[in-house]
């Protein structure tokens, strides 16, 4: 690999060498610059991650750094509120720091060290994470240090070590082209882990005899490469797990050599699934005897398997159990340290495994070190050259926001992640943010649901712009490079934590933050893994400049261990791995007769957490455009609800009103919505006057007891039809840079109505003026119309408020319609450029289309005042963008298949020739082999 960055002098194009801040495939990224412009970005191809290749998040990253983002969306200089509810004033740094150590200080003083908490974030890089850890347990001397990495991995983490002895996952990307069977389980791989399915995809097509089984309760995009799809209910993993192996052993499928020389607790496991009938498991699970004897088979007979897993089995109140559950499989039948094989967890976020590493989270020490353990504070003292680490264990993010909310934690420092988006139960935790006397957050967007609830905002850097290192799900470790300068103000993460440190430091004393580089951090934080499992004292910065290296990689070696356990030897006292004997438990809260709907969470293709960047980018709303309840169909018949009725979701927290979707992903009592959905672009207010808080307004904050991870994939649920005597739909194109203020704009109006969401699109053209546009969708209903004056503001803020727009309005019927055409000076088409529709909003889909795509408008211009339901003159729209690279939709598709003749192969490959779909970012690609699968069976 060639050394990197490729920096020029002066404002020439340059390229710069680092890594995707999305997911945790840690892809590597080269951006591409210009001065302080960040202006394109392109797969690595030279990272062993993905080799070039970008999913349709990390292709698109470059353009959540346009100077109009970037203006209209970023933090750029502190800010304080002067009393809560007040409004944001600008400070300088030192004041703005001054205050928070001053604040922190007298916290501390009158209430002790556990009176402050930490909330920090996967997304941060080990360098950052790295001296926040040793700020809170080391200088302040409390453990209240927690991180998001808690909702996503921390079941995975403890699965590990209770059964493998160490949070190492053995396997690596490589394994899937050495695996004979790939079993991937509660992971929307092709949703989540992009990259990584396209590895999948490849290994498939050249060794067609991989067998892939799923284990999903959705039936996602994922299905469409499995040879075996295992429907199992919500929940009951363990079950399942455990019914394979008394299968297993049943069948003469288990490795008696394996489990006699590598293990420990075999007879208490044994023991434990003898009642694990295949009847018992197909009742509980939901699936057929011959699905389950399968996938035991599949898993136990193949010479290799590698199991995928993902938040399915980690965000569970039985989180741990379904990771020891799993391992079991793998130790029982000896899959596991050999090539394609292994229990492999796919970290959701892009530095999840850097903030284990350093410890980052509420009950663990640095380099893999446990806090309940006194060696290892001693350990951990001596290095950081504290006289002690505090012992008790911290509060973890569920327990700090409730600590928050009780009034036991009084100042939150929150970095870099949105609790107000993206925790469960989300009345506790506004609850917590207002209790609070004192909540920082560092936060490079401005627009984050949770910066409402800052006292002090310090702004901080963000992709593209800082300089560290970060470790993947196959412990691959990358530098991560700045391109540009820090816009405004903002500063690194790493610095702000450290100048803040400084302040409370007392005089007089060494500092314990001697750090004037990124390097210079993680120097010390290697010299914390020597002799420990995940050991990269032979690693350096320079080693890493040349190429990303996995871990362990102890001095005196130049390569690190590609796949772990390989000699059967386990990092337990004793050598040995470790079954784990653990019952099947029921979700937190079963389905019940008021409650009688399962709601699950999870991930769009398109979209990235709470949205924050991916947010920024319309383009990455044309595959889903607005927020929504998926629902069986049949389901939907028994309510009586059809596509688009607005329904009332309602758990025993809180209640959204959302609109409902026909899914034939989901079983029935079965339903779901994306995480992303955040009071940001979703919202509205309860018949008590209270804010909706998006979907996490409903989910529960019950949580495995061992990882202490809240169980997102599970919540009883009732749906509700919420029909509105009001609605109103509003749309228009807008200039790129005032798109986003304005939608900050709408976004400040939605709580006043029962309903609300607000998004943004693209197409390809460009405005009048030959400047790119976003155009914003704006939709709300409630039961009465609200007064004239706020349609007006909206009409305003939409550019509907001037003398060339045509109007329609009847007070009597409360009806107001109002539409703004302009002329192409080219064709010379009259186009629609922003409409608003209240009242009857029956025109919407037509009208919609008229705007979206461009069409011209002239033969509708009377049409478009009466707004009927049905057009003069009918609308042909473009469709739903499938491909969102070439901007292909399924109405081009459609038309293309039904000019192709031979099998499916010939079909796909015929689409891709012809219209280019899924032959970039491959993103689409599972749902362009369902379409062309599901016209194959049609037309035989
Ligand atoms: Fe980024 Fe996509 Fe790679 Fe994940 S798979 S790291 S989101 S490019």
């Amino acid at each position: 690999m060639t050394v990197i960055p490729i920096h020029a002098a002066g404002a020439a194009p340059v390229e710069t060498r680092s890594t995707c801040p999305y997911c945790g495939v840690g892809c590597g990224v080269v951006i591409q610059s210009t001065g302080a412009q960040i202006t394109g970005v392109r797969g690595d191809p030279d990272h062993p991650a993905n080799y070039g290749r970008l999913c349709s998040k990390g292709s698109t990253l470059h353009l959540s750094a346009t100077a109009d983002v970037t203006q209209q969306t970023r933090l750029l200089f502190p800010q304080q509120r002067a009393e809560r509810g007040g409004h944001l004033q600008r400070v300088t740094w030192d004041a703005a720091l001054d205050h928070a150590s001053s604040t922190f200080a007298r916290i501390i003083q009158e209430h002790g060290p556990d009176a402050v908490g930490f909330y920090v974030s996967g997304q941060l890089l080990t360098e950052d994470y790295y001296v926040f850890n040793k700020l809170a347990k080391g200088l302040i001397g409390t453990n209240n240090i927690d991180t998001n990495s808690r909702l996503c991995m921390s079941s995975a983490v403890v699965g590990y070590k209770k059964t493998l002895g160490a949070d190492a996952p053995p396997a690596c990307y490589d394994d899937i082209n050495h695996a004979q069977t790939v079993f991937i389980v509660g992971s929307n791989t092709a949703y989540a882990h992009p990259i990584l399915f396209r590895r999948i995809e490849d290994a498939k097509k050249s060794n067609p005899a991989l067998k892939i089984v799923f284990c999903d309760p959705r039936k996602t995009d994922t299905a469409e490469i499995a040879d075996l799809y295992v429907p199992l209910q919500p929940g009951t993993d363990v079950m399942l797990f455990n019914g394979m192996l008394h299968l297993m052993l049943w069948e003469g499928w288990t490795d008696a050599a394996f489990i006699a020389a590598h293990t420990n607790g075999f007879d208490a496991l044994k023991a434990l699934v003898r009642d694990c009938t295949p009847d018992v498991v197909t009742q509980t699970c939901g699936i057929s005897k011959e699905a389950l004897f399968e996938a035991a088979r599949l898993f136990a007979t193949s010479k290799a398997t590698l199991s995928l897993y993902c938040q399915g089995l980690n965000q569970s109140s039985s989180g741990t159990a379904k990771n020891t559950a799993l391992i079991n499989l793998h130790l029982a039948t000896g899959q596991i340290g050999k090539p394609g094989a292994g229990p492999f967890s796919l970290t959701g976020q892009p530095n999840a495994m850097g903030g284990r590493e350093v410890g980052g989270l509420a009950n663990l020490l640095s380099a893999h070190r446990d806090l309940s353990n006194p060696a290892h504070r001693a350990e951990v003292a001596a290095l950081w050259g504290v006289d002690e680490v505090p012992s008790t264990s911290g509060k973890t993010a569920v327990e700090m926001f409730q600590a928050a909310a009780d009034g036991e934690i009084k100042a939150l420092w929150i970095a870099c992640t949105n609790p107000a988006q993206s925790m469960p139960n989300q009345a506790t935790v506004r609850r917590a943010l207002q209790r609070a006397e004192f909540v920082v957050l560092q936060e490079a967007f401005a627009t984050t649901a949770t910066c409402a609830y800052a006292d002090l905002l310090l702004p901080a850097t963000t992709w593209g712009e800082k300089e560290g290192t970060v470790t993947n799900s196959e412990r691959c470790i990358s530098r991560v490079r700045a391109a540009v300068s820090a816009p405004g103000q903002a500063r690194h993460d790493w610095q702000i934590a450290l100048d803040f440190a400084k302040r409370l430091e007392p005089t007089g004393r060494p500092t314990l933050f001697p750090y004037a580089t990124p390097e210079s951090i993680w120097l010390e934080h290697r010299e914390s893994t020597r002799g420990r499992d995940l050991d990269i004292t032979g690693m350096s910065y320079a080693m890493l400049e040349a190429a990303p290296q996995q871990w362990p990689l102890p001095g005196g070696q130049t390569l690190g261990k590609v796949r772990l356990y390989e000699d059967g030897v386990f990092p337990t006292p004793d050598g040995r791995a470790r079954f784990c004997a653990t019952a099947y438990k029921p979700v937190a809260e079963p389905r019940e007769s008021r409650f009688p709907f399962s709601l699950s969470t999870g991930r769009l293709r398109d979209q990235w957490h709470g949205m924050s960047r991916t947010g920024t980018i319309g383009r990455l709303f044309g595959h889903v455009a607005e927020p929504a309840l998926q629902m069986h169909p049949q389901d939907m018949s028994r309510r009586q609800v059809a596509d688009g009725d607005l329904v009332q979701v309602t758990s025993k927290r809180g209640s959204i009103v959302v609109p409902v979707q026909a899914s034939a992903e989901l079983g029935l009592n079965h339903v779901f919505m994306a995480m992303h959905w955040g009071e940001e672009f979703l919202s509205g207010q309860s018949a008590q006057g209270q804010r909706m808080a998006g979907v996490n307004a409903l989910t529960t904050s019950a949580y495995c007891p061992d990882s202490k991870q809240p169980e997102f994939k599970h919540a009883a649920v009732k749906v509700i039809k919420s029909p509105m005597d009001w609605s109103l739909l509003a749309v228009a194109w807008l200039p790129n840079a005032a798109a986003l203020t304005t939608r900050t704009q709408l976004q400040a109006l939605m709580a006043q109505f029962a309903f609300a969401s607000c998004t943004p699109f693209v197409n390809d053209a460009l405005d009048a003026g030959g400047m790119p546009r976003t155009g914003l969708l704006f939709r709300a209903a409630d039961h009465t119309a609200p007064n004239d004056a706020v349609l007006e503001h909206i009409e305003t803020l939409l550019h509907l408020g001037g003398p060339e727009v045509v109007r329609y309005a009847d007070k009597k019927k409360g009806q107001r319609r109002a539409a703004l055409l302009q002329r192409d000076a080219t064709t010379g088409d009259a186009r629609l450029q922003a409409f608003l529709l209240s009242g009857d909003t029956s025109a919407q889909s037509w009208v919609t289309t008229l705007l979206k795509d461009g069409l011209a408008a002239q033969a509708y211009s009377r049409a478009l005042l009466v707004a009927s339901a049905k057009p003069p003159v009918a609308v042909a729209s473009r469709g739903k963008v499938v491909c969102t690279c070439f901007n292909v939709t399924d109405v081009q598709i459609d038309t293309h298949l039904a000019t192709c003749g031979g099998d499916i192969n010939a079909r796909l490959a015929d689409l891709q020739d012809a219209l280019k779909c899924g032959t970039n970012c491959g993103s689409c690609l599972p749902e362009l082999r369902r379409t062309v699968q599901a016209t194959s069976m049609a037309i035989a």
